[in-house]
């Protein structure tokens, strides 16, 4: 089990067997280096474009990445969706926290996903879970037929 001291009291610094602290292990995958942050690319992507910005520093996660590095981060993260406008699609930024991390060094995941659309005047909650439960019901059907 995670303990409490050890989710939070590395702090900007380095930590021993961290991924993200050791330069030489994601050197293969660093796409670009400030003195603060890397831009790399996953090295198991789950979309093709999909990158991380990394913090340079050990921190648990971004709640925990000090206020001083927000304008670097946020230049960053514009040159990102600059990138992925011109070779993939709109970017979408996503980050787990500290649970269920597979390093726990703070990253934010950069997918091209490409824009989606709500329209709440369209109702869409009713209709979304109705549609969804006709699907499921039907693709239960097609499973038992399929067992058959
Ligand atoms: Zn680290
Ligand atoms: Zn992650």
């Amino acid at each position: 089990m995670q303990s409490w001291s050890r989710v939070f009291s590395d702090t900007g610094t380095f930590k021993d067997g961290c991924t993200f602290c050791q330069r030489s292990g994601i050197a293969h995958y660093i796409l670009k280096e400030t003195p603060t942050f890397r831009i790399l690319a996953d090295h198991a992507p789950l979309v093709p474009g999909h990158t991380l910005i990394v913090p340079i520093h050990h921190y648990t996660c971004y709640g925990d990445v000090p206020a001083a590095l927000d304008a670097d981060l946020l230049a960053l993260k514009q040159e990102v969706q600059h990138f992925f406008a011109r070779y993939y699609a709109p970017v979408s930024f996503w980050e787990h926290g500290v649970f269920r991390q597979t390093v726990f060094h703070a990253h934010l995941h950069c997918f091209p996903f490409g824009d989606t659309y709500y329209n709440p005047s369209a109702g869409l909650h009713e209709f979304e879970v109705h549609e969804l439960q006709a699907k499921w019901h039907q693709f239960q059907q097609q499973e038992i037929n399929y067992a058959d």
